[in-house]
């Protein structure tokens, strides 16, 4: 079975008329002190959706939660600036009710003129939204007639927005993003052109533990760099010293070479990286693995490293990346991410980049090298979690029964 069969796009829908619930992941970056939005990529990206139904003559109410306010009320979490920039983007009013549930929001939702949408208050203000709660569902109900998911961002999450909510609604659908994401994502999981190579990188292993498991049965080879590589190398042997490295998890990592060579599947890890003595250095110098010097880390990989990386990528039908090839925040530790970005940009197969990390290392990358990637998902964890094979909550609660 495809992972959208059964599932409707709000391109099938009527919505004339509708009072439609669109749950969106606007859980945008806020600068603390000024509350700024410092990256509006997950407003950008759900429009579309909220385009078509605004267009086609609905009443839109928008749903979102906005950090961790923790179950309550916090003001510092507010939808509010949120609000203010979707109706720059989109030229439509936007009403931002104090609560996301009780007759205020009802009201609201009500009065709606044409051009003007509802953005509710912080889901998270209530702490039954985290827990999936039925009855917290039901107010969110009695506030639309059509249920549609466009948080992809959120799917893995069973709260009561994502979950409990659709299944007591009988019109829902997904958004166009939504079904873009598990469409791209699923074409990686379930029907990779060969050769298939995976890049991973990023801060732990066991962060990535499924995904490279998962991946294990389906790529002919993976290239790991970052600090996620020195556990590896040092599980072959390589004295990593100051670097990242997760002890506990050093077995496991030799249990998982053992079992990529029995399959057959080349694992790539760097032959050089860039050390310093601090994470702070302005500057680095490249060692091999085996004479990496006392007190220093290993913070990117180095040139030869990349270049084999992209001999992989470049000659794939469909790569995927998740995870920054080196500490890529500071720019003396960047050129492994920016060149894998490079790399991926010019590459022929179906490329597809998944993780927060990742996507923002390829947008500070810049030179419009985001264009030229096939797909680059908007959902951190849950992309993880489908590349590993789970089914997210969000997209099955949205499947109709058979028959
Ligand atoms: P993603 O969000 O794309 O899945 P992760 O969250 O797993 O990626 O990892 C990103 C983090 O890993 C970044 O903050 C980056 O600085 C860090 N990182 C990558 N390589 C190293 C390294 N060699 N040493 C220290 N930190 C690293
Ligand atoms: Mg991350």
């Amino acid at each position: 079975m495809g992972m959208l069969d059964g599932i409707r796009c709000i391109d099938e829908l009527e919505l004339a008329g509708q009072k439609v619930f669109i749950r969106v992941d606007f859980n945008v970056p806020l600068d603390k002190k000024t509350r700024a939005i410092t990256d509006d990529e997950r407003i950008r990206a759900a429009l579309p959706t909220v385009k078509h139904a605004v267009e086609a003559g609905a009443k839109v109410i928008l749903a979102s939660h906005l950090g961790r306010p923790k179950g309550k009320p916090a003001p510092e979490f507010g939808m509010e600036p949120v609000g203010a920039r979707l109706a720059e983007l989109t030229g439509y009013e936007v009403f931002v009710p104090d609560d996301c549930v009780g007759e205020a929001a009802k009201k609201v939702v009500q009065d709606l003129r044409d051009r003007q949408v509802v953005l509710l208050e912080n889901l998270r203000f209530h702490a039954e939204e985290e827990k999936n709660d039925d009855a917290f569902a039901k107010e969110l109900a009695s506030l639309c007639t059509v249920y549609v998911n466009d948080a992809f961002g959120a799917a893995h999450r069973a709260h009561a927005s994502v979950e409990a909510l659709p299944r007591l609604m009988q019109t829902r659908a997904m958004g166009f993003l939504m079904k873009s994401e598990v469409s791209n994502l699923s074409k990686v999981l379930e029907t990779p052109e060969q050769p298939f190579v995976a890049v991973l990188g990023g801060a732990k292993v066991t962060d990535k533990i499924g995904v490279i498991e998962s991946l294990l049965g389906k790529c002919s080879a993976i290239c790991i760099g970052g600090a996620m590589a020195n556990t590896l190398l040092a599980a072959k042997g390589h004295d990593m010293k100051a670097s990242l490295v997760e002890k506990d998890f050093l077995a496991a990592a030799r249990t998982l070479l053992e079992k990529a060579r029995d399959k057959g599947i080349e694992i790539v890890l760097p032959s050089d990286v860039v050390v310093a003595s601090s994470t702070e250095a302005t500057s680095g110098t490249t060692v091999s693995v085996g004479s990496v010097p006392d007190g220093t880390l290993a913070l990117d990989i180095g040139a030869a490293s990349l270049d084999a990386f992209k001999k992989h990528v470049l000659g794939a039908k469909t790569v995927f990346w998740n995870g920054p090839m080196g500490l890529f925040e500071n720019p003396a530790f960047s050129a492994g991410t920016s060149g894998m970005a490079r790399a991926l940009a010019e590459a022929p197969g179906f490329t597809v980049v998944g993780g927060g990390d990742s996507a923002a290392a390829l947008r500070q990358a810049g030179d419009g090298l985001e264009a030229k990637i096939s797909f680059v998902s908007t959902g951190g964890g849950a992309a993880l979690e489908l590349l590993e094979g789970q089914k997210l909550p969000g997209v099955e609660a949205l499947r109709m029964p058979r028959g």
